[in-house]
């Protein structure tokens, strides 16, 4: 253990450097308790926006960003995503797929990501249909109707929820491929339905997907005119270039649709470290995963944001597009703080990129936000916690003990019922103010675009 006077003094010298640094590099989000009237006034904007970004970090609740910001910043810095000018909160509940008037307090991602994606309330496991089963238009959906160009990015598989929501609608969030087809028997094209999350992918065509998720689109389309085809063949014949590396996705020129599959299944985490057990860890730093095989989130994010921008150069409309940073959730299901703050860091170079492009385009909507809450909670060392905990070593030179307690050690961690933060930038931002719910995000959304 390192002597507690030893880690105050560290901390002391950090902290006065990180306030600085978060004062003078943080543009509206003013540390220093000034009054921000004017500021603010600046930042509330109505009308139209050309573009949006919708920011999804999986699993992201306050507990997560407060982690990864003391991690990596130190607990006076700022992340990119604290600087967003307007912040509210909002609600996450789902509801009983029999009974829909029940309310289930602790959503998935298939119920949340419905509910921005649509504005309707589901149950845990749907993917952009309502209780009934009904599909119902999603916000991407909507913005290529309107002429505008689509994207969708995650570190997930493509067809896992919160990419899937955007552009698939099915039973059951499992239904990823034509393999996988069990539970969704109405979707099923054997059955004369629109078939698997993936086949629906290609079919609504976005103008990008980019992601992991390549064994699903691997799959043998069972019926219809691709039947015997793999997916992958579907995307060819439906004008998609299929990229599966950093040069592929380098490569790739504006114009033509692009599939980005850079993993088999989820793409790789960024960062290691001790896993949280029973009784503790030594206080540790993360280190780089060294397997990791790129692109990086961030490497995405920029790519989709570039390749949309030229193709609406020289058009009225914008484009709508959605990027996740899937692994939060994950790694914090598996009680890996360092694997958890690594795609919270690596998400947070994506909002910063986002932001970047916004300032050059302020006709943009940034909205950073998650679907739901998740387990990793800041306890204090002395904490005897029965869950699993690691100690890490922060930005600030001090330890910062991580708890994981919302289901057996050793089974997977749950996702938590809390509400989660909502931040945005541009025209409409000023929707996201106050407590909503996640449903209103998509008026917030189709308003920004003025589609429906
Ligand atoms: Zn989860």
């Amino acid at each position: 253990m390192i002597p507690a006077a030893k880690i105050r003094r560290t901390a002391a010298v950090v902290l006065t450097t990180g306030a600085v640094a978060a004062a003078l590099g943080s543009g509206l989000a003013d540390a220093s308790g000034g009054d921000r009237t004017q500021e603010v006034r600046q930042a509330v904007q109505g009308g139209k926006a050309r573009n949006v970004i919708l920011l999804i970090g999986d699993g992201m609740g306050d507990s997560e960003i407060t982690a990864a910001r003391n991690y990596v910043k130190g607990a006076a810095g700022r992340l990119a995503m604290d600087t967003l000018p307007l912040t509210g909160a909002y609600t996450t509940y789902s509801v009983n797929k029999a009974d829909p008037r029940q309310i289930d307090y602790v959503t998935d991602s298939a119920a949340s990501g419905t509910g921005w994606a649509t504005g309707h309330k589901t149950y845990n496991g749907a993917i952009s249909v309502t209780p009934d089963g009904k599909p119902v238009p999603t916000v991407l959906e909507l913005a290529k109707r309107a002429g505008l160009r689509t994207g969708d990015v995650s570190t997930a598989e493509l067809g896992d929820a919160t990419p899937a929501v955007l552009a698939a609608h099915v039973a059951d969030r499992g239904c990823q491929g034509p393999a996988d087809m069990a539970k969704c028997p109405a979707q099923d094209k054997v059955n004369g339905g629109p078939g698997s999350i993936a086949e629906q992918q290609v079919q609504t065509g976005a103008d990008l997907y980019l992601g992991g998720g390549k064994a699903r689109f691997a799959q043998t389309v069972k019926a219809g005119p691709f039947a015997g085809k793999t997916v992958i063949d579907q995307a060819k014949a439906a004008g998609y270039t299929v990229v599966t590396d950093e040069g592929g996705l380098n490569a790739a020129k504006p114009g033509g649709k692009l599939l980005g599959l850079f993993a088999d299944g989820n793409m790789p985490q960024e960062w290691t470290g001790p896993a949280a057990k029973v009784g503790g860890t030594d206080p540790s730093r993360c280190t780089p995963n060294g397997s990791f095989g790129g692109p990086h989130l961030s490497t995405m994010a920029s790519k989709a944001i570039g390749l949309l921008d030229a193709q609406t150069k020289h058009s009225r409309k914008g484009f709508f597009l959605q990027i996740e940073g899937a692994s939060i959730d994950k790694r914090d299901h598996a009680a890996d703080p360092c694997g958890q703050i690594g795609e919270t860091a690596e998400f947070d170079k994506a909002v910063r990129a986002s932001l970047d492009y916004a300032r050059r385009h302020p006709d943009t909507l940034v909205v950073v936000t998650a679907d739901h809450g998740h387990t990793s909670q800041i306890i204090p060392l002395e904490a005897q916690s029965p869950g699993q905990t690691a100690t890490l070593i922060t930005a600030d030179g001090a330890p910062m003990k991580l708890n994981y307690a919302t289901n057996t050690p050793g089974q997977s961690q749950e996702h938590t019922g809390t509400q989660v933060r909502i931040a945005a930038k541009g025209p409409q931002a000023a929707s996201v103010l106050g407590v909503t719910d996640q449903t209103d995000l998509f008026r917030t959304l189709t308003r920004a675009l003025a589609i429906r």
